[in-house]
């Protein structure tokens, strides 16, 4: 190899420096070709004062080497500090979250044996935008955004990475049943991308199950896809079944950056004692030597590592006496993973990336924007209101109701409580009142909806929040309540 990749690594706290010690005496050893610059993270800076744990200086060697190999950094509990991590992934347009969890018997104890699956989970959308709202006195909200350009790029790396590491089947989880278009947004992407890849088996999950078939079956899965907090959980669930969590690398990929760790944290119990297991930062730092194109040197240390799990030298997190053969403080089995540079697993499988694409996986574009027309039909206007829907129908129909936009339906905690609703049905504080365009075919106007909210306001009937509803070639853009 030529010119020297440009890499930038940070130690972190806790164990940290430790595993990155070993991991760095590791890819040396086995002639990975970097240039490091090393930044510093996490506890240090966010005592200077740094909110978010990273300073500019670190940010300049980002942008520079544009990978980053990172050690598990401690996060201050309150004090108005944010978690460098969020703020990395976002900054730097880190959409995909790959993590692969494999099991290792009969080396490693799990109840899975046959193990051997990669989460791909969606990154920046979903419920992370953290955009939440208390809508009245006993009301709180929190808003789901999933977009079409950001499912189309999460779902389109699924299939690609399946298809560079000669994986056969990619399963799609999300709860469409009940979100019918955001997660059905999702659902329906990962079914048109899906049909470009037909030699990729591919099925799709309502998530309650598939969550529960991942703790209970996880060799039933190859690839999953999933939104941003359905894969914060399952990739948690799945890290735990394969045996320990410092057995877990991951990878946050963009566009053009990636940043590489162990799945764990800084784990403060062990900092210090030389005990910590190196091995998830050290196959996190294997998917970064695939991603610069350095496939072949993480092929050999995959190898030797996986060599090493088998000759039974194992740190403390996986020993178990009369299985292992030999327990191994953390410098102590880097030393064993370098001696074994060369040679490779004999039982489990061996790791080849020669079939992945360097310099990172290259996505084709996202799919030409078809223009689609939109018409507004009505409004949902959400109002506080602790008397019952009887008066405040009495209400709205004495002040407020008239030619141009008709009250349709009132609901309750997405619930139809007007017209024909039941007396059963519980009331929060919060109403959401639906009205209709009342001209057939006739859009609404912006004129008319502000009158409405006016002739509202006249009555005395506050505004929450108002949302406009469109139809999109016209099909609604808005669900229906349950029990509509
Ligand atoms: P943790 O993952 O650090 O530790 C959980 C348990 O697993 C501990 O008992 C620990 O000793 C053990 N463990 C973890 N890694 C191990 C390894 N490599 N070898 C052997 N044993 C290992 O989780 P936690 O205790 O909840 O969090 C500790 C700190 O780490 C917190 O400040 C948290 O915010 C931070 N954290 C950071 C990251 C990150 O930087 N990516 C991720 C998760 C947690």
């Amino acid at each position: 190899m030529s010119m020297k990749t440009p890499i930038t690594v940070a130690r972190g706290d806790g164990i940290g420096p430790e595993i990155m010690d070993a991991t760095l005496r590791i890819l040396e050893a086995a002639g990975a070709s970097l240039d490091i610059e090393e930044i510093e993270i996490g506890k240090a800076v966010y005592e200077r004062g740094v909110k978010n744990g990273i300073e500019d200086s670190a940010w300049a060697s980002l942008q520079r080497t544009k990978v980053f190999l990172k050690a598990p950094i401690t996060t201050p509990q309150g004090g108005g500090f944010k978690s460098l991590n969020v703020t990395i992934r976002k900054s730097l347009g880190l959409f995909a979250n790959v993590r692969p969890c494999v099991s290792y018997a009969p080396y490693v104890d799990t109840n899975h044996p046959n193990m051997d699956l990669v989460i791909i989970r969606e990154n920046e959308e979903d419920l992370y935008g953290g955009i939440e709202y208390r809508q009245s006195q006993d009301v709180m909200a929190s808003l789901k955004i999933i977009t079409r350009p950001g499912t189309e790029r999460i779902v389109r790396y699924a299939f690609e990475y399946a298809k560079a590491n000669g994986r056969k089947k990619v399963t799609c989880m999300s709860k469409d049943n009940i979100m019918k278009m955001s997660d059905g947004l999702f659902h329906k992407v990962f079914d048109e991308i899906g049909a470009e890849y037909p030699e990729i088996e591919q099925n799709h999950m309502i998530i309650d199950i598939g969550a529960a078939k991942v703790a209970s079956a996880p060799h039933l899965f190859d690839v999953i896809v999933l939104p941003n907090l359905y894969g914060d959980i399952v990739s948690d669930i799945a890290a735990e079944v394969t045996g320990s969590v410092g057995l877990g690398g991951s990878s946050n990929v963009g566009i053009d950056f990636g940043m590489f760790e162990a799945v764990h944290g800084s784990a403060p119990d062990i900092a210090g004692q030389g005990i910590a297991n190196p091995s998830g930062l050290l196959l996190g730092a294997v998917m970064m030597l695939v991603h610069i194109g350095q496939g072949d040197v993480a092929a050999k240390i995959h190898n030797a590592w996986l060599k090493t799990i088998e000759d039974g030298i194992h740190p403390g997190d996986i020993f178990r006496a009369g299985k292992s053969v030999e327990k191994a403080g953390t410098a102590d089995f880097a030393k064993a993973v370098i001696e074994r540079l060369g040679s490779g697993p004999e039982k489990l499988p061996v790791q080849d990336y020669s079939a992945v694409p360097a310099g990172g996986m290259k996505l084709p574009p996202l799919k030409p924007r078809k223009e689609e027309k939109k018409e507004r039909v009505g409004v949902d206007i959400n109002i506080n209101w602790t008397g019952s829907v009887e008066l405040l129908v009495g209400e709205l129909e004495a002040a407020c109701i008239n030619e141009d936009l008709k009250l349709t339906m009132i609901s309750n905690r997405g619930t139809k409580v007007w017209p024909n609703g039941r007396p059963e049905t519980f009331c929060a504080d919060n109403w959401r009142l639906r009205f209709m365009g009342g001209q057939e075919g006739e859009p609404v106007k912006t004129s008319q909806v502000v009158a409405l909210l006016q002739r509202m306001n006249e009555a005395g009937l506050n505004f929450t929040k108002a949302v406009m509803l469109h139809t999109f070639d016209g099909v609604p853009g808005f669900t229906v309540a349950q029990g509509e």
